[in-house]
């Protein structure tokens, strides 16, 4: 599946906002975004000018996209199905966001970012169910077990991860057991339970039009 593979603190500063998309880095005074910032580009500040209604729905999705790290095909497809899920669409979209494998171990403190949490996926590091999963995007669902593989364990990556992330709670709808490295899914996540500052009505009505 493609991916941005641009640099990231560019998003950042685009989108006027920390993303936190470079794990560590995010959290110390290196981050990029740190003190005033303006758009990328020799115009950048001629485009921060008040901006049309467009415009401004544009930016909700594209942070949205860049946050979860997916590309405009997979997101559309996303929007299409929460839209014909029962409820808001815009909270629809953010639960299955929420619940891609990826985030998933994000959550779990696996990773200190997602695009981090893609690439542990991508490598065999996690279970669903107990059987290998090494699909980013694939969904979790209420009632699925994710773990950390046995032989992973052990791994200094993880270690360091795992202590870092400590203080980090997991959200809600997943039951961790920190000792054994498993999770329940509880149930799907609610608007509540997603911490991110995107008002997602705002997609709604862009892909409305
Ligand atoms: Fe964004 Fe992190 Fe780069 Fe800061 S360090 S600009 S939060 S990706």
């Amino acid at each position: 599946m493609a991916r941005y593979t641009g640099a990231v603190c560019r998003l950042c500063r685009r989108e006027g906002q920390k993303l936190f998309l470079k794990g560590d880095r995010c959290y110390t005074e290196k981050c990029a975004a740190e003190g005033e910032y303006h758009p990328p580009g020799v115009h950048g500040n001629d485009r921060a000018n008040k901006p049309s209604e467009y415009a401004t729905q544009l930016r909700e999705k594209q942070k949205a996209k860049r946050y979860y790290g997916v590309l405009e095909s997979q997101f559309r497809g996303y929007f299409r199905m929460a839209s014909r899920k029962r409820g808001k669409t815009g909270d629809n979209l953010l639960s299955l966001l929420e619940t891609r494998l990826d985030n998933t171990v994000y959550r779990l403190g696996f990773a200190m970012s997602r695009a981090e949490a893609r690439q542990l996926v991508l490598h065999n590091h996690f279970t669903v169910d107990g059987k290998k999963v090494n699909i980013p995007s694939f969904l979790v669902k209420p009632g699925m077990t994710v773990a950390l593989k046995d032989s992973s364990r052990k791994l200094e990556k993880f270690k360091s991860s795992i202590e870092a992330n400590a203080s980090r709670k997991p959200p809600s709808w997943l039951d961790y057991d920190a000792e054994n490295h498993v999770a329940r899914v509880l149930a799907e996540p609610t608007r509540e339970d997603i911490d991110l500052p995107v008002e997602e009505q705002l997609i709604v009505e862009l892909y409305s039009k």
